[in-house]
This record gives structure tokens, C-alpha cells and sequence, in this order.
């Protein structure tokens, strides 16, 4: 009987320890580009951080959408 409980015993910690190690990895896939590789600015409208490359520029000013960028010169 004792043999049946350490057998659940150490399939539950060997669960337990791959559960532990894929929520690591999925961790570590799911960290984005390291900080300071790309300059972030803020949308004009709304206030938003977010990398250049994905903004919206015009006359110098940063915009997350085009939607921002055309309520940002036409406030309705
Ligand atoms: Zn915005």
C-alpha cells in the first residue's frame, strides 16, 4: 500500500516539475526584443508607447494608427 502512495507521490513531483519547466520556457518565448534595441515614442493622441518602427509619422509627430493621426489633426 506505502509502494502505491510514493508511486503517486513522484508522479505528482515529476508533474509537478514539468509543469514547472514548460511554464520557463514558454516564459522565455514570450519576452519580447530586450529593451533599448528600438526608440519607443508616443502617440500624439492618445498618449500610447510604442516602438517607431510600428508608429505612424507626420511632421515629426508619432501616432500608434493612422486612425489616431487623422483624429489627432480633426478632433471631431
Ligand atoms: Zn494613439
Amino acid at each position: 500500500m506505502s509502494k502505491i502512495v510514493l508511486l503517486v507521490i513522484a508522479f505528482a513531483a515529476a508533474l509537478w516539475l514539468v509543469r514547472g519547466l514548460r511554464k520557463r520556457s514558454n516564459d522565455k518565448a514570450a519576452t519580447p526584443a530586450p529593451p533599448g534595441a528600438e526608440d519607443m515614442v508616443r502617440c500624439m493622441h492618445c498618449g500610447v508607447h510604442l516602438p517607431r518602427g510600428e508608429s505612424v509619422v507626420s511632421e515629426q509627430q508619432y501616432f500608434c494608427s493612422a486612425q489616431h493621426q487623422r483624429d489627432f489633426r480633426q478632433p471631431r
